[in-house]
């Protein structure tokens, strides 16, 4: 777990408070939801969400039998858990993504929304999280799009450095990149991802237009822009739905968590511990009212 890329944080942040709640963000997450639904199987047996936070989409889960909500954040873990109480079908697991403790082809349905902005490192994520997919299942992706209107025209206007046209992410803030749709296409087909459908969301994302046009009449739009992104994205934000790679290994059931460190395969939880089972590694992680701790070993 030592050499990977930095990670963003947000332990004890106020996250939920400060950016989703009375923040004026319906728009978002009504339309999010809407792309979610279009390219997301309604249906599955083990889904994970990369990014999960306090557990904002989990409700677009319920048709699987398993969803682990996988964050870097352990309280912003501990929020969702507050609010979706003792649905047994959740899974809470802290971790760093670059080193997930999954066994390999575990997951038929993965989801990252609003996360990938965080990844120093994305071809790494695009190849971890083809470790873990099940051949045969999909994986449903959105970024933050370096390639969006507003930073065109700033860019054009001189009031951005920055070239939107430039295929390299872009880290405008400390550990927040944007990212160019056809630089993220390629990263994940050189991780064995397949992308396919795609589709320009958030394109009305802005203060004044969120004030003055009505938040339904604003999400019926963008729903039916969403399919341009087919042919063009010039949008904030994309969606892209990806065929796993039909290489790969499948897990034997009853199989799940592996050691983050060396991929060995875990056993069962005793004494609020997972002990890893390679006497050349033995580290152990903690578990604690159905948060699985692997962020570090105890
Ligand atoms: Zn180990």
């Amino acid at each position: 777990m030592s050499n990977t890329p930095p990670v963003c944080d947000y332990v004890g942040s106020d996250y939920r408070a400060r950016f989703w709640e009375n923040q004026g963000r319906d728009y978002e997450d009504q339309v999010e939801r809407i792309a979610l639904r279009r390219l997301m199987p309604a249906n599955g047996t083990t889904l994970i969400e990369i990014g999960a936070g306090f557990g904002r989409l989990a409700d677009e889960y319920v048709g699987y039998d398993k969803v682990v909500l996988f964050d870097y954040s352990r309280s912003l873990l501990r929020e969702a858990q507050a609010h979706l109480g003792d649905d047994p079908r959740f899974i809470y697991v802290a971790g760093n993504w670059y080193n997930m403790p999954f066994v390999a082809g575990l997951f038929d349905t993965m989801t990252q929304i609003r996360t990938l902005h965080h990844a120093a490192d994305a071809p790494a994520l695009f190849r971890e999280l083809a470790r873990i997919a099940q051949p045969g299942g999909n994986y449903v992706l959105e970024f933050a799009n370096k390639l969006n209107l507003k930073a065109i025209l700033r860019y054009w206007a001189k009031r951005q450095m920055w070239s939107p046209f430039d295929r390299e992410p872009v880290e405008f803030v400390e550990l927040n990149f944007d990212f160019h749709p056809r630089w993220i296409r390629q990263q994940l087909q050189a991780a064995g991802f397949t992308p396919g459908r795609t589709l320009a969301a958030s394109y009305f994302r802005l203060g004044w237009l969120k004030r003055t046009i009505p938040t339904k009449l604003l999400v019926g739009l963008d729903s039916l822009m969403q399919w341009t992104g087919q042919g063009i994205q010039l949008s904030p934000s994309v969606f892209v739905h990806n065929a796993h790679p039909a290489e790969g290994e499948t897990a034997v059931p009853y199989t799940f968590f592996a050691c983050p460190h060396c991929q060995t395969g875990l056993g069962a939880v005793v004494d609020g511990r997972l002990a890893c089972p390679n006497s050349a590694c033995k580290r152990q992680y903690r578990v604690e009212n159905n948060l699985y701790d692997f962020k570090e070993p105890i």
